[in-house]
Parts: structure tokens; C-alpha cells; sequence
């Protein structure tokens, strides 16, 4: 899951980043409307939290631009509390949910979960595919009917491969992969993917999965079932 912030305040956006971090989103920050406009239209994000009181370009304006080149993402609106007939705006102009500051924290991580959740093919905290099931919480891979077929991924496999899970139909390209798991500004090379796939493949293999990982060339990665 890859969230992107814009929100300006720093402290409050670096409280939120570690945060979400902790809760293993990766979390992309930018400090003002027009950064988070550029960032929000790669299409790469699974949520944004979108503060409206922002420089350079209010969240409002960057929810309209972002909903008229058909960026559907999520997006959670931060606003103050005499900011009422804003709040009604941005759901107007397609925002999905809002938030009133001052919130808990534990309130915002309820409502990404949620706005999440209605996205994907999530189960609970797990994803589940052909004979495989992805625990999002642990990390921990298991093959289908036996709880002994169970292996643990690190972080970086563990994020190719719910990108394959997520969009099991399609081909993912290299360049998809570093934006989504290293981010924009990143000296990860396509090499990286490679070396992090064949061990994802060993992986697979451990658990007896029929779920190949195939390699198209010049293009990238995509699920093939051998079922
Ligand atoms: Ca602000």
C-alpha cells in the first residue's frame, strides 16, 4: 500500500508519515498543492490524505484537477474545523472521506484502513489468490490448505508481490515497481527487482505454490497460474 501525504505542517506530517510507516504503508510527503498535484497524477498512490489549507495550491483545487484527468484514488480530506463549507465542497468535488483536525490518530489509520478495504480483494488482513494467501500484517506466505506451507517475506519482497497480487491480470512494468516500493526520488536499480523476484520465486516454490512469477521481457513481471 503506497499513501501519499500533502499535507504543510511539518511536525504534523512527520507524526503522521512515521506513523504510517510503523503501520507498513509506504508514505510519499510533499508540503504543498502543486507538488501534490504532480505526485498525485503518477497514478501510483492506493490513498491520498489531502490537507485543504495547503500553499501554492489549495487541496480543493488539486481534488478538482486530480478528479478532472480521472484520478480516481482515494483521497481523506484534512480540514479545520471552521473550514465547514469546504468540507461539503470537497466531498462535492469527489473527495471519499474527511477528517476534522484536531483527530486521534487512531481515527485517521481507521479511516485509510476502511477506504482501503473497499478497493481491493482484501479479506481481512490478508490477500487472497489462487492457492496462496498473503498475510498483510505479518508478511508471512501461505501455501492454501496447509498452515505448515508458510514462509516469512521481507519488506521489499513482500511489496512486489502484493503489487503482482493486486493487479494479477496485468503486466507490471520495472519502472511501476521502483515507483511504487522506492519512490521517486530513489537510485534502486532495475537489477534490484530482479535479485528480490528470484527469491520470491524460491519462496513460491518453498511452499509447493502453482503461482509463477513470469518475467516479460523488456517489459516486466506478471502472475502466471499453473493450475
Ligand atoms: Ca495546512
Amino acid at each position: 500500500m503506497k499513501l501519499l501525504l500533502i499535507e504543510d505542517e511539518r511536525q504534523l506530517s512527520e507524526v503522521l508519515a512515521t506513523l504510517l510507516k510503523q503501520q507498513k504503508y509506504a508514505v510519499d510527503a510533499v508540503y504543498d498543492g502543486i507538488s501534490g498535484e504532480e505526485y498525485a497524477l503518477s497514478g501510483i498512490y492506493d490513498l491520498i490524505v489531502l490537507d485543504i489549507m495547503l500553499p501554492k495550491k489549495s487541496g480543493l483545487e488539486v481534488l478538482r484537477a486530480l478528479r478532472k484527468e480521472k484520478i480516481d484514488t482515494p483521497i481523506l480530506l484534512l480540514t479545520a474545523k471552521s473550514e465547514i463549507e469546504d468540507k461539503i465542497l470537497g466531498l462535492d468535488l469527489g473527495a471519499d472521506d474527511y477528517l476534522t483536525k484536531p483527530f486521534a490518530t487512531g481515527e485517521l489509520l481507521a479511516r485509510i484502513r476502511a477506504m482501503t478495504r473497499r478497493k481491493g480483494e482484501f479479506v481481512g488482513d490478508v490477500i487472497a489468490y489462487s492457492d496462496v494467501v498473503l498475510d498483510r500484517s505479518t508478511h508471512e506466505l501461505c501455501g492454501g490448505d496447509t498452515a505448515k506451507n508458510k514462509v516469512q517475506l521481507a519488506l521489499k519482497e513482500y511489496q512486489i508481490l502484493e503489487l503482482l497480487l493486486q493487479n494479477s491480470k496485468q503486466i507490471i512494468s520495472k519502472e511501476r515497481f521502483i515507483e511504487k516500493i522506492w519512490g521517486h526520488d530513489t537510485d534502486a536499480e532495475y537489477n534490484a527487482i530482479e535479485v528480490y523476484v528470484s527469491f520470491l520465486r524460491k519462496k513460491l516454490a518453498a511452499i509447493g505454490s502453482n503461482i509463477q512469477i513470469k518475467a516479460v521481457r523488456g517489459v516486466g513481471y506478471t502472475l502466471e497460474d499453473q493450475l
